[in-house]
Formats: C-alpha cells, structure tokens, sequence
C-alpha cells in the first residue's frame, strides 16, 4: 500500500507498543533497581548499531521495532526512574503519555482556529485553567510554547520592542533612535535568558547580570543602580528578567522589589518561574513569587514538575494585543472568515505551526485532579525538607543554599582532608566530582555535579513521579557510603 501500513496492521502494533511501554513503566515503578539511571553507553554507541544509509525498501514496522528494546533502550537515561535526582523533575505522567498518542492520532495543525477549532480552544481551557491553578487573576491570559527558551525570547522582543516604539516596523534594532537598550537578570539567570537577549539583538554589552545575596537572590540595590547608571549614560533600560526559582539552587528574586522599579522606570518584567511555577499549585508556596500580579510576562514549565510531558510551556501575559501586534503576521492564503471572532494562536508566538500540546495537559489534569497534583507536590516539598535535616545533622555534609523547593546543594568535606589541613577548593572539587562520577556511573542514581559561584556542588533535585521517602532515604546512603570510599 503507498503510504505505509494499514489500519489494522497499526491496531497491532499500537496494542503491542502500549503494552511494551506499560511494561517498561512497571519495570521503573517495581524493579527500577534494573535499569542504570543515567545512561552508561558511550558516544557514537548508539548510532554504530543503525545502518549509515536508509533502506531502499521498507521491510515493514513489524521487523524493526525490537531495535527499541535492544538497541534503544540502553541509550535511555530514566528521567522517570524514581532514583533520578538530575537537572530537574521531568515527569511524563501516564495519562501525558496518552495524550501525545491522540495529539498524533488525530494529527491536528492549530495554526489558525480554522486549521483544527479543537486545538485552539482547549488551548484556551487548558491555559486558563492553569491560571486559576497557579492562583493568577483573569488579568493574565496566555498560550502554550515548547520551551521556556521560546518564551523568554518571546518577552524579550515584545520588550524590545514596547521600549523601542516597534522599531521592528522601521529600520529594527539597526535603525530605531536613541541609546542602546539594557536587559538586566540576575548572575544566577539561566542560559536562556543570556541566549534570548543575544538573538533578540540586544548583545551582550547590554546584558547586565546582577549579582546575588548571600542565598543567590538578586540584589535589588545593585539592580537599581545598575539602572541609574545606564539612564545616566544615556542608555535605555528596557526589560527586568526575574527568577521565582533559578537554576542551579532555586533561589526567589523579589520579585515585589523588582516589580516596583520596573514601575517607577517603565520597564518590562518578565518572570522566569520555570522550575517554581508548577510549585504555585500550592497556596503556601505563592509568597514565593509575591508580586507576580504586576509582571508583564511569566514563563512556567509544566513539563518540569507538573506531569506534564516534554515538551509544555506556559506564557502568560498582561497585554495579549501586544503580543499579537509583535508576533503576528497576516498573508491572504492564511485569511479565514473566522479571523475577527477567533484567536489564531499563531499570532500568539514564533512558529506557524502548532502541535495540540493543550491535550496532554487536559489528560493530566482530568486524571490527577488540582488536588491530586498538589499532594505530589507536598510530598517531594517534603523529602526536600527532610534530607535537608539529614544533611545538616551530619557531620562533614555542606548545605550550599536554602531549600525552598526540592533542589538541594550539597558537598562533603571529608575528615580526612579536614585532618590533613587540605580543605582547599581543588581538593574539594576533585572529592565531589569523584562521589557524583562515581554514583551515576553505578547506575544506582542520577545527580548533577555543578558550580556554584565557583564551589563544586553535588546538585540534587527531587521530584520524579515514582521518588517515594524510601528512594530519598537510599540516596542519602549512597551519598554517605560513596563519600567514605578511598
Ligand atoms: N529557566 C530556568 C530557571 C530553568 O531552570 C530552565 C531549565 O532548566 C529554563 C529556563 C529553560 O527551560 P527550557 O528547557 O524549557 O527552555
């Protein structure tokens, strides 16, 4: 048959991948101790077991799907393994997994309401159900992007292009008159928003990275500064980038504060809650980001924490039309008759085409409810909490950071290198990054060793949907036992 395989040819092997999938998720759930969390394959491993040219002829799905188990699967690092304590949570809920299957079932393109009516308003249901979630006004409305990455680039260019007077419909960042314009984010802002405010063309010379308190929050009188100095020199702040939960420790910028300034100056904020937002399901948590009412743009990664797969962005923001006016575009082949009743939401981002991410969502949230999402929550707060004690009892263990959430900084100090009077810097280092190297090539769990404010940390970060207490207790052993090791 031209075109591939036929209905029933794809019942069976759909049942068969759903039961191969199920399989493999009971495996992480009942013997996860099976499966190394981080991937223990070498480069090019993978792609040496793949023939260098495609096939010619197609010998059907049926013969190549073993390749999964056998040449896939070992390249895998476990994101949902319950003793993967990496980067950050990424949980793909069951019911997440099952709306990407439908989202490619149906194979819907939401480009214009038109394309797929479907697509655009359960975008709408979705995002503003998240809103109430996350306990924002109606005065926030919003859309669905890939990455945080996408979004924060989306809020620098409306920044851009608010302060410059939408030079983009002049001579752009080339042409528009006055003195270059100031982006200003924490040293503790991640890659992206670096990333954004280089391809938004405002260049690094116009990047202020502010420096942080003693908890890796942003000074806001190093921030204000930072902003008088420019004004004095003639240049033109244009946008604040705060962050309800960096990086590397989770810290808060204060966002109150910041949002004050950005008042009394005009300027646009843009809030980076992409690890915290999923925690503001939680209404003791939202003093975290007290001060987010008057934000002009928030980013939130429900495929962080929320269960929701890889990859779901919330963007909210104050002034929809603006963004519209930035992002949209109108060729006559895209006209509808629908166009002055119904939003297109690709005028509402960078790409034309849109994937129906807003089902897995809807799955999640249908299936977990508001309260069954938050208890998870709760729960991975609360083995945060609880191996920070453990770790502040014990003696030889550093806390690098507060924990407001589920991320925890750590490294060991050694007796023996206290004795020999070697607690340098050098000799720390090469002590953790040998723990860290040592467990994740043990297969046991998965945690990232990284800088802080150039102290070598060991970084872990709880929150997968199968991490119980006992997952975090056997972490906190072979943190323990692995130190001890000569
Ligand atoms: N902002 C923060 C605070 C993050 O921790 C991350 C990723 O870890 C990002 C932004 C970027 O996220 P994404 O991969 O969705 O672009």
């Amino acid at each position: 048959m031209l075109g591939g395989m036929d209905v029933d040819e794809f019942r069976r092997l759909g049942h068969q991948l759903i039961e191969e999938i199920a399989e493999y998720r009971q495996r992480l759930e009942e013997a996860p101790e099976g499966l190394a969390v981080m991937s223990q394959v070498a480069p090019g491993e993978i792609r040496a077991r793949f023939a260098a040219e495609p096939p010619l002829e197609g010998g059907g799905l049926a013969a190549a799907l073993p390749a999964i188990g056998r040449d896939l699967l070992p390249g895998i690092t476990h994101w949902n393994h319950p003793s993967f304590f990496a980067y950050f949570p990424s949980n793909t809920s069951l019911a997440s997994i099952l709306g990407d299957l439908v989202c490619a079932g149906l194979g819907a393109q939401g480009m214009s309401w038109q394309t797929s009516p479907s697509a655009t308003e359960l975008e709408e249901v979705v995002v503003d159900w998240l809103r109430q979630m996350l306990g924002l006004s109606d005065a926030f409305s919003g859309v669905v992007h890939d990455t945080a990455s996408t979004a924060t680039l989306c809020a620098l260019l409306c920044a851009r292009e608010r302060t410059s007077g939408f030079s983009q419909r002049a001579g752009g960042m080339q042409g528009h008159a006055g003195g270059p314009l100031i982006v200003y984010a924490s040293d503790q802002a991640h890659s992206s928003i670096e990333k954004a405010a280089l391809l938004a063309g405002f260049g690094k010379a116009h990047l202020r990275l502010i420096e942080t308190d003693d908890d890796h929050s942003l000074r806001v009188d190093l921030l204000e500064a930072a902003i008088e100095e420019d004004l004095a020199a003639g240049r033109r702040p244009c946008a604040i980038v705060a962050a309800c939960g960096t990086t590397a420790t989770t810290a808060l910028d204060p966002v109150n504060a910041i949002a004050e300034l950005a008042g009394r100056h005009d300027l646009w904020l843009h809030l980076d809650a992409a690890m915290a937002g999923s925690a503001m399901i939680l209404p003791e948590c939202r003093w975290m980001w007290e001060g987010v009412a008057r934000a002009d743009s928030v980013v939130i990664n429900p495929h962080k924490w929320m269960g929701i797969g890889f990859d779901f962005t919330l963007y909210l923001v104050r002034d929809p039309q603006h963004l519209v006016r930035v992002m949209g575009t109108n060729p006559s082949y895209l006209h509808t008759s629908h166009d002055q009743t119904a939003r297109n939401l690709r005028d509402w981002g960078i790409p034309l085409g849109r994937r129906f991410r807003a089902l897995k969502a809807w799955m999640v949230i249908v299936d977990q409810g508001v309260a069954g999402l938050a208890a998870r929550l709760r729960r991975d707060l609360d083995n945060a909490r609880w191996l920070a004690v453990q770790l502040d009892e014990a003696p030889g263990w550093q806390r690098l950071a507060p924990v407001p959430l589920q991320t925890l900084c750590v490294r060991h100090v050694p007796a023996h290198l206290e004795h020999e009077g070697r607690t340098d810097e050098a000799a720390l280092t090469q002590h953790n990054l040998r723990i860290a190297e040592r467990i994740n090539r043990s297969g046991k769990a998965y945690l990232t060793p990284s800088l802080l404010k150039g102290r070598q940390m060991l970084r872990l970060s709880i929150g997968a949907e199968l991490t119980e207490r006992r997952h975090v207790e056997a972490l906190w052993q072979l943190l323990r036992d692995t130190a001890a090791e000569r």
